[in-house]
């Protein structure tokens, strides 16, 4: 099957809970590659710390030595706020009907998908696969009523279904758990702690040198 994995965030810094949990739904899903979309401006949450381009920078780095990720720099070359509707929209004109589109989600960015714009739209074009992430509320509970009826109309626990059609389902996913978070290591520099063993030596080399997230 060709399948393609869509991996969007702020990597407001990419760190190694993204990597590994792209590396394993590559993995488990047999996916063919996964494609890094650093959001420019996103919608629904504070701007970034830092540049959309040293973000997009730091992710080039990070993903530089595993020919199955690539950076996909399109939300960078978009005006406005990024909105995924827009992007898995472009990205399936571009790549034709037959290959399947999954949007990888963190557990906690899943909880809040009522609020993404066009959000009932976005499995016209893609599968969304969810990947528990430690410290995040239990989706079971969490689920707002009109996400929980959305992910009953659509959930499979078969990743055949995944393979079979190129758009629709909703796969929860186990990953291994790694409480890593952006965040987190954006107050270990402020602090002047190292985050090392967070994130690639080379992301930390790429920070220093630019000396973000000192102030
Ligand atoms: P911040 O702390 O700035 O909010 P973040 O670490 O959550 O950042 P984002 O770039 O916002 O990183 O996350 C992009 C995607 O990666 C989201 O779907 C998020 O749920 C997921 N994600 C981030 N960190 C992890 C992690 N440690 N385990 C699983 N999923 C994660």
């Amino acid at each position: 099957m060709n399948a393609i994995g869509i991996f969007g965030g702020t990597f407001d810094p990419i760190h190694f809970g993204h990597l590994r949990m792209a590396q394993e739904l590559l993995q488990h899903l047999n996916l063919s590659e996964v494609r890094f979309i650093p959001a420019a401006m996103p919608a629904l949450r504070n701007q970034p710390a830092t540049s959309a381009q040293h973000r997009s920078a730091m992710v080039r780095l990070a993903i530089a030595d595993n020919p199955q990720f690539s950076l996909d720099e399109r939300e960078l070359q978009r005006a406005g706020f990024s909105y995924t509707i827009d992007t898995l929209t472009a990205l399936r004109q571009e790549l034709g009907a037959n290959v399947a589109l999954c949007l990888l989600l963190g557990s906690d960015a899943f909880l809040k998908l009522p609020s993404w714009q066009r959000w009932d739209a976005l499995l016209s074009h893609a599968h969304i696969i969810v990947a528990h992430r430690p410290g995040a509320e239990p989706l079971a509970e969490n689920m707002s009523a009109p996400l929980k009826a959305f992910y009953e109309r659509h959930v499979t626990n078969s990743k055949l279904d995944i393979a079979k059609k190129k758009a629709g389902h909703i796969l929860l996913q186990r990953i291994t758990p790694l409480d890593i978070s952006a965040t987190a290591i954006r107050t270990d520099l402020q602090q002047q702690r190292s985050p090392r063993y967070l994130l690639p030596d080379a992301v930390i080399d790429y920070l220093t040198t630019n000396q973000l997230y000192t102030n």
